[in-house]
């Protein structure tokens, strides 16, 4: 794609970027299959190839964003799957990362929308506020069915309400700073990112994590200062709040790695959407003074997906097969963003489980952090469609590697677990929640089809 920006704008390094992405697209179209907005709206506009040459234009002309180019970026999931299917290369996470960023500095989104948005990041990062909060909503919930109007900002709360979980489950003291010491002799030492919203809404992923890897001999520390990875704010074109806490974690985990700390392997992560994030902390803090770019660059190079940790450090499960089927949910961020795809599932059958795929693996389920929350109307499409395709497998339960699809596909009819608690069971960790829900329902199934 030919691009035409000017000496002067090719100074800023975010628009040397993307002029340099933007140059790698060569117009083909073969992503718009795979968008999961194109095909749920059919319009062009909401395509890879669409938003790129919108981005293009609000870029070279240096103009603030029209509402046309809001609207059609904030449909983007960023879900990647376009760079999964892209025969050139295009790097549209980055292209749409600044075309976001461009977008927050230069539009003035109405009221209700600003409103909205400030919450989330107010609330959503922090453990403490987020707890607190999800106390109030989930009186909302109650009141969910009685919000009035068809409007953006009812749509929206009624998704906030519904989203919030009925019962939350206890703090867990796990997750509080401290070193977990490994069991046996020890064969590596990793930081745990311990995250925001998961460890309010599931903390049993964090202990399960935790559990799995000192068993495994690994050292497992939750280091102090240490937060969201600032993916949410990102998302939402938030940058100043995004680098702060990015920053925060760069800052906690170089204190191990460097002189005087113990050193660490790797940066463990269980969120996958937290991972994709944390896996470009290099590329975020490329053009920061001393000692940022480097320490980054240090910390993205270690930053591992649990599922990858659990292979480096041999995963063998200690119990017999428990015959239950898996329906694998790919999240996004993990097989488009992090281009893991075969190993999660290869751990599920080594650790004895069935394991099926629905079909569209590749589409996302709606969640993408807080588009359901901001999108609720394609993100309810799409949850429908994903559910639809997993019950289809006829599986026992879901399985998923990030926090934000296991919320968005619970409720429906198959329970849904993190394949880290499933990886736990069956190497000596409790049985998940989810398992007991999973064998009652086949238990009734059964007594139903005896009955008739
Ligand atoms: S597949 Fe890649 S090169 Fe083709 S239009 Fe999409 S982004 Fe551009
Ligand atoms: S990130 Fe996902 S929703 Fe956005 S353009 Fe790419 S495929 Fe479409």
């Amino acid at each position: 794609m030919q691009t035409s920006f000017t000496p002067e704008q090719l100074r800023d390094p975010d628009m040397r970027e993307s002029n340099r992405i933007l140059r790698t697209c060569v117009h083909c179209g073969f992503c718009t299959a795979t968008c999961p907005t194109f095909v749920l709206l059919g319009d062009e506009l909401d395509s890879p190839r669409g938003r790129i040459y919108l981005i293009k234009d609000m870029l070279e002309s240096g103009r603030p964003a029209t509402p046309e180019v809001v609207t059609h970026i904030d449909r983007c999931l960023s879900c990647l799957s376009c760079m999964t299917t892209c025969p050139s290369g295009v790097h549209y996470m980055h292209l749409v990362d600044h075309a976001r960023r461009h977008i927050e500095e230069t539009y003035r989104r109405p009221l209700p929308e600003r409103l909205l948005r400030r919450l989330l990041s107010l609330l959503l990062p922090y453990p403490g506020r987020f707890r607190a909060a999800l106390g109030g909503a989930r009186l909302g919930r109650m009141l969910a069915a009685l919000v009035p109007g068809t409007s953006m900002t009812a749509e929206r709360l009624r998704a906030m309400f519904r989203l919030a979980p009925s019962a939350l489950p206890a703090p867990s003291p796990m997750q509080r700073p401290q070193v977990h010491r490994a069991e046996g002799k020890r064969r590596g030492r990793v930081a745990l990112l311990t995250g925001c919203a998961q460890q309010v809404l599931a903390p049993s992923i964090n202990e399960a994590t935790i559990r799995l890897l000192t068993r495994m001999g690994v050292e497992v520390v939750v280091t102090h200062g240490q937060g969201c990875c600032g993916a949410l704010d990102h998302h939402m074109g938030h940058h100043a709040p995004a680098m702060r806490l990015a920053r925060a974690n760069i800052a906690a985990w170089s204190a191990e790695m460097e002189d005087g700390g113990e050193g660490l392997d790797a940066v463990v992560v269980n969120a996958s959407g937290c991972g994709t994030m944390v896996k470009d902390y290099g590329f975020l803090f490329r053009e920061e003074p001393a000692p940022w770019a480097e320490r980054a660059a240090k910390v993205a190079a270690i930053a591992m997906d649990v599922s990858e940790a659990l292979e480096r450090f041999g995963y063998a499960p200690t119990r017999e097969p428990p015959g239950l089927t898996v329906a694998y949910h790919a999240a996004c961020s993990l097989q488009h963003g992090q281009k893991i795809t075969a190993l999660p599932k290869d751990l599920l059958k080594r650790a004895g489980f069935a394991v099926k795929e629905p079909a569209e693996a590749h589409l996302c389920c709606g969640s993408a952090g807080t588009y359901n929350l901001l999108q609720p109307e394609i993100a309810g499409k799409l949850r429908e469609r994903k559910l639809g395709h997993l019950e289809r497998t006829h599986a026992d339960l879901i399985a998923t590697g990030n926090i934000g699809c296991l919320t968005q596909l619970t409720g429906g009819a198959l329970p849904v677990v993190h394949t880290v608690e499933l990886l736990d069971w069956m190497a000596g960790g409790p049985e998940p929640g989810a398992v007991a829900q999973a064998r009652r329902a086949r238990r009734e199934a059964m007594a139903e089809q005896g009955a008739r």
